[in-house]
């Protein structure tokens, strides 16, 4: 708009100029030399804006012959370089619906146009895996991990090709070198906590996790339940060393961190039995019973006491199993007692509660057993087993990934290698629920133990 306005009034400018000269009578004489020029003042003024115009144009038409190579040449690479984007698209797009000869082809002709190889490498590597061939793909990882921004993709490249050939050497390498590069990547610090865990170095596992927890990739709930079950298997893999100190510091620590993680109580109850300190224990299972009454604790809280005459130790099993009375758990503690101690009335009373409530194998179990003992009654004893024989089967430890059965909890399940896998459940019967079990999400995994 403003240059408008400056146009318009530099024409009435020189509109005005000129009426004003060719109103002005008189002439106008230059000597130059042996010449005279005498003309009008606006022949002159036309004379002069001529030869002022034509001066213009010949040094546009100068500065243009002394540039043109130059510019030539940035015009035909601004094209090149469009052109070279226009593959790379199309290439991504044949990549993204499977097409890796389309894709392979259009890489190689980005390659030759385009300056910047970065875009170039990563779609020839998508292409070659594509078309199955793995050597060539691993050459351009390769050749990626030489250029500084692209060294994070050509480590990932090559970190799962060797993640799928099994070399866990190389593997380890791979994570540790991209740990070196950007410590703050979801994949770089997962890949490594399971390498770290796999190999038992679990305090290495826990410096993993804490850069996860620093670079907010992973919740809080998720992370102490993480943390604990790396102290257990640290407690753990210090009692196979003969450091008791360490492993009751490190089971201690684990229940602190996460109270209502049954590896953590049982891990601890279990190293503080060894060491003799049966109060601390008994507080320990007494306060995850108001949680989840679990028989692996009520077994360790029996053996606390199991010196004991047996009256005394029906007494101390009556202060845990009243914190949450009417639990199937509580009623079979309690049953189970009641039936060593020769208790027949209250035995019964508890395990006849519980085969009403929630039958299992091992309620029937026990009331065959009491039959033979109270009443030598073979006959009703047999009955029961039937029954115990035809119950569904009981919750273990089992691994959501391959269904394996693990006679305790571990972080990292034996038989498939998955970490974070096993929880307490009934064994899984089929496919289907396997599958099922696998993709929850790990935090909700771990949470149900
Ligand atoms: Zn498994």
């Amino acid at each position: 708009m403003i240059r408008i306005i400056l146009f318009i009034l530099l024409v009435g400018a020189i509109a005005a100029l000129a009426v004003f000269l060719v109103d002005e009578r008189g002439h106008v004489e230059i000597v130059w030399g042996d010449w005279l020029i005498s003309t009008s003042p606006i022949a002159l003024a036309a004379a002069s804006l001529t030869i002022a115009f034509i001066s213009l144009v010949i040094w546009q038409i100068s500065r243009w012959i002394f540039r043109g190579p130059r510019g030539i040449k940035r015009i035909r690479r601004i094209a090149l370089q469009r052109k070279a984007y226009r593959h790379l698209t199309e290439g991504f797009l044949a990549a993204a619906i499977g097409d890796g000869g389309k894709a392979q082809k259009l890489a190689r002709k980005a390659k030759t146009t385009i300056n910047e190889p970065a875009l170039a490498l990563l779609l020839s590597a998508q292409a070659a895996q594509l078309e199955g061939q793995r050597e060539a793909a691993i050459e351009i990882f390769k050749d990626m991990m030489v250029r500084p921004e692209t060294e994070l993709l050509g480590i990932r490249g090559l970190l799962l090709n060797a993640k799928k050939s099994g070399n866990q050497l190389e593997v380890r390498e791979l994570a540790e070198r991209a740990y070196r590069i950007r410590p703050d990547i979801e994949w770089v610090l997962t890949t490594l906590l399971e390498l770290r865990v796999r190999n038992r170095d679990y305090m290495g596992a826990l410096k993993v996790l804490k850069e996860s927890i620093r670079n907010n990739l992973i919740s809080s709930d998720l992370a102490k339940i993480r943390r604990s079950a790396l102290l257990v298997e640290a407690s753990r893999k210090a009692k196979r060393n003969d450091n008791q100190r360490d492993a009751h510091k490190l089971a201690i620590r684990s229940v602190e961190i996460a109270p209502n993680f049954l590896p953590a109580s049982i891990a601890a109850a279990e190293i503080l039995i060894e060491m003799g300190r049966f109060n601390a224990c008994a507080r320990i299972i007494e306060s995850f019973w108001k949680i989840a009454p679990h028989p692996t604790l009520g077994s360790k809280y029996r053996s606390i006491y199991e010196d004991r005459d047996i009256h005394t130790q029906i007494k101390r099993l009556e202060r845990l199993t009243k914190i949450s009375p009417d639990h199937t758990e509580s009623q079979i503690l309690m049953g189970s007692a009641a039936l060593e101690a020769k208790l027949w009335g209250s035995a019964r009373k508890h395990l006849l509660e519980v085969e009403k409530r929630s039958p299992s194998a091992r309620v029937y179990r026990l009331l065959a057993r009491l039959e033979t003992d109270e009443n030598q009654d073979t006959q009703e004893s047999h009955l029961w087993l039937i029954k115990a024989s035809e119950a569904p089967p009981e919750e273990v430890w089992r691994c959501g990934s391959c269904g394996a059965i693990h006679t305790t909890w571990h972080i990292l399940c034996n038989s498939c290698a998955s970490i974070d896998s096993i929880d307490w459940g009934v064994p899984f019967s089929s496919n289907k629920k396997l599958h099922e079990a696998s993709i929850l999400p790990n935090d909700k995994r771990i949470e149900s133990n």
